[in-house]
């Protein structure tokens, strides 16, 4: 179903920083149509960074199960209890989040959720297709991450689906920070006519 007003959360991490690829990054997703409602640069604490990615107890299992499942894929056969596994990946990411700078950014637009997932790619560089920002700009992997007890450089964070991006999005903004505003690119873009 269409929902031209879908809103999704973005944050760019800190390798995206440290890389310069900021302008990079965010002009993939402006010249795919999707508009900034909200943006800010910020140090995050560890109590934020924990919020974003902690939804619920359940969500540390989640995450160790993902990392089992994508290794699978991969050939990598993983032991061991998806909880630890998941904290142990949580621990690392709440640490690398609260690291350094960060851009966080509200994208809206049609399906914005579904697109900017697929324009971000797959979780792991390695794997992610060429022509998404994971493909295209980094190339690390989730050994190289394990071997240096750090997490994943993946340069962004991307909403997943409609109730993480209900979650996440007030972690970082407030409703008064989010502005509802046309641009040009709105007639051309969604409306029927536009000359
Ligand atoms: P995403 O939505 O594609 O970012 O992936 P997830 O929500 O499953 O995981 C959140 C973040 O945890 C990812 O962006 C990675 O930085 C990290 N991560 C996930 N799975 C693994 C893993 O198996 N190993 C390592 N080292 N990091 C992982
Ligand atoms: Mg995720």
């Amino acid at each position: 179903m269409s929902n031209k007003a879908e809103k999704t959360l973005v944050v760019l991490k800190p390798d995206t920083i440290q890389r310069n690829l900021i302008g990079d990054i965010i002009s993939r997703f402006e010249r795919a149509g999707l508009k900034i409602i909200a943006m800010k640069f910020l140090l995050p604490t560890k109590e934020q960074a924990y919020k974003h990615y902690v939804k619920s107890e359940e969500e540390i299992v989640a995450l160790g199960n993902r990392s089992i499942e994508g290794n699978k894929k991969r050939g990598i056969e993983i032991t061991g209890d998806p909880k630890e596994i998941g904290q142990k990946i949580m621990d690392r990411l709440v640490e690398y989040l609260a690291l350094s700078p960060v851009v966080a950014m509200v994208l809206e637009g049609n399906n914005s959720i579904q697109i900017v997932r697929k324009l971000v790619g797959s979780t792991e560089p390695t794997s992610s297709d060429v022509g998404t920002i994971r493909g295209d700009y980094t190339i690390d992997s989730y050994d190289l991450a394990d071997g240096d007890n750090r997490a994943v450089r993946n340069l962004v964070h991307a909403s997943a689906n409609q109730v993480d991006a209900d979650y996440e999005i007030p972690v970082w903004f407030k409703d008064s920070e989010i502005f509802t505003y046309k641009n040009v690119r709105d007639a051309v873009l969604y409306d029927e006519k536009f000359n």
